[in-house]
């Protein structure tokens, strides 16, 4: 019960990753809200969690949703503890001539923005709880620039920066904010992307998989992480070594 009685809210809660941090953060005693446009996956993990976990539908790009969700977490459980801005989205390669400004705007959008609004409108509430743990889902392309991926970068690289302007600001207030950077791991975003002769360039030879980060966000929401703020862990099978 290392997270005993923490009120967390997981983004893109409903599936791949965000499905596994959840389950994880829950079996350690926390108290989840489950927030993504998915609402059938996202409602039926809520209930199989039982009473320490709800499911609310959410748009991160929408900031009407956002003061939704903290103010209907708030209601529910008590002030926030943890964020863990999980949503996100990745779209196929495309030559930089030819990339569409839509899609760019739609990438920066859902992985960018989001992040912004999700750590403005839930600091009041951790400050009222007194303190808390932001959690960036960031990537190994918020590091390293991802072939053919030019926004997917660019908000990656962005999150990475907002991780750090945000835990200088929101020391003081015992608010901690890390940035996760996650190489290939096996999920319905990924899964058409890994294949043998991929992961034999990764030191581990393997892809990672979604428990493999939730061990990591757990370590972060934690108070074991007490002395961590403003860093990146970059979890990827050595492939960035
Ligand atoms: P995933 O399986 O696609 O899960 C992402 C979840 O976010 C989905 O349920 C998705 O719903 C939801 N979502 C998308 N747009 C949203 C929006 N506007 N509002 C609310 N929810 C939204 O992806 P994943 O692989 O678990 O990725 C989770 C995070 O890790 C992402 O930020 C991703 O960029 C990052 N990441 C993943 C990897 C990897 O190898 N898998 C590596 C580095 C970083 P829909 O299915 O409807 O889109």
């Amino acid at each position: 019960m290392r997270l005993k009685d923490k009120v967390i809210i997981v983004t893109g809660g409903a599936r791949g990753m965000g499905a596994s941090h959840v389950k994880k953060l829950a079996g350690e005693g926390a108290k989840v809200v489950i927030t993504d446009i998915l609402e059938e996956e996202g409602a039926r993990i809520a209930k199989d969690l039982g009473k320490n976990a709800m499911f609310i539908k959410q748009d991160v790009t929408d900031i009407a949703d956002w003061k939704h969700v903290v103010e209907k977490t708030e209601e529910t459980f008590g002030p926030v503890n943890v964020l863990v801005n999980n949503a996100g989205i990745d779209v196929p390669e495309q030559d930089l001539d030819n990339y569409s400004e839509e899609t760019y705007l739609k990438v920066i959008a859902v992985n960018q923005h989001s992040v912004f609004y999700g750590m403005k409108y839930v600091v009041p509430s951790m400050k009222k709880a007194g303190g808390g743990s932001i959690v960036n889902i960031s990537s190994l392309a918020g590091i390293i620039g991802a072939y053919k991926k030019i926004a997917y970068t660019a908000s990656k690289f962005a999150v990475r920066g907002m991780t750090k302007a945000a835990a200088k600001e929101l020391g003081e207030f015992g608010i901690r904010v890390n940035s996760i950077h996650p190489g290939f791991i096996r999920t319905p975003m990924t899964e058409h992307l890994i294949n043998d002769e991929l992961v034999q360039m990764f030191p581990l030879r393997r892809e990672g998989h979604p428990e493999e980060v939730s061990d990591l966000v757990v370590f972060l929401a934690s108070d074991e992480s007490s002395y961590c703020t403003g860093a990146e862990f970059v979890i990827d099978g050595g492939m960035n070594a």
